[in-house]
């Protein structure tokens, strides 16, 4: 079990899914992974939620993928995400997660449609998207990024800011928070990616014995195309998984975070 391999080295070859039947067998490929590590690790593949990624991908393709089953789409740009919920509001059951880097001046787009936001790392934006809820009279499952790799160049909080921060949440009430997100390092070091993976669990095992009334720290969004398999070995309950589903994708990864070692 600690020798699953990261599959970084498949970056920019995954097959691209035009079709329902295309999305249908990537999904497929996808979830029998997912079962495969689930069951090296002694876990009830439930206890999983694949979230497809679709961010870059255009409306006629999202369509296909909702046609082969796809009702929770993550996106990274949330102008991007809104455009796309605008355009598709015919399909009422599809729901929108924001997962990439939030500024507040953008958060009462987020209000507007996101069914969840996964990259939570500040306090202004806490309240920010509070106050902007209350006016939408809607609710938001939130999820507390943390940067696990210890590069200066990702997002989130640091592991040690974490218990401070979300003592401040329950003033929030509009948030309903569920858990902690990470990216990993992107790197073929599978060690170097599993202790990443290692640390987010840990920290919410410490977390889960304090946490306040009405917090929530069962989820773990951690795992992605290259990683999915070890994040779930170190008990991921959320994979966000792009590539692997829609296709390698030609915008690098420095659009969507800043890239140091990655
Ligand atoms: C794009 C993205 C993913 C998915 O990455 P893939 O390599 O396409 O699987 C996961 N998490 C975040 C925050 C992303 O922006």
């Amino acid at each position: 079990m600690t020798d699953t391999p990261t599959l970084h080295d498949q970056h920019g070859r995954y097959p691209r899914a035009e079709t329902a039947d295309d999305f249908r067998h990537n999904l497929a490929v996808v979830q029998a992974r997912i079962a495969a590590a689930c069951q090296r690790a002694g876990r009830d593949p439930a206890g999983v939620r694949l979230l497809p990624v679709s961010k870059t991908i255009d409306e006629a393709r999202i369509r296909q993928a909702y046609a082969a089953g796809c009702r929770f789409l993550g996106e990274n740009k949330v102008q991007e995400a809104h455009h796309k919920w605008e355009a598709m509001q015919d399909l009422a059951d599809l729901h929108w997660s924001v997962i990439g880097h939030l500024q507040t001046n953008k958060a009462k787009l987020v209000a507007r449609f996101a069914s969840e936001f996964q990259a939570l790392d500040s306090l202004r934006l806490a309240e920010t998207l509070d106050r902007r809820l209350q006016l939408e009279g809607r609710q938001l499952d939130v999820f507390v990024q943390v940067n696990t790799s210890g590069e200066d160049s990702k997002y989130g909080l640091p592991p040690a800011d974490v218990p401070g921060f979300i003592a401040g949440l329950p003033r929030f009430p509009c948030l309903r928070v569920r858990g902690l997100m990470t990216l990993a390092l992107f790197s073929d070091d599978a060690a170097r990616v599993r202790a990443c993976f290692v640390r987010l669990r840990e920290l919410r095992d410490r977390l889960r014995q304090q946490a306040p009334d009405g917090i929530g720290l069962d989820e773990l969004s951690m795992g992605m195309s290259g990683d999915f398999e070890i994040a779930i070995e170190e008990g991921a309950t959320v994979v966000r998984v792009g590539q692997a589903i829609f296709g390698a994708r030609a915008v690098p990864d420095s659009h969507y975070w800043p890239v140091g070692t990655r």
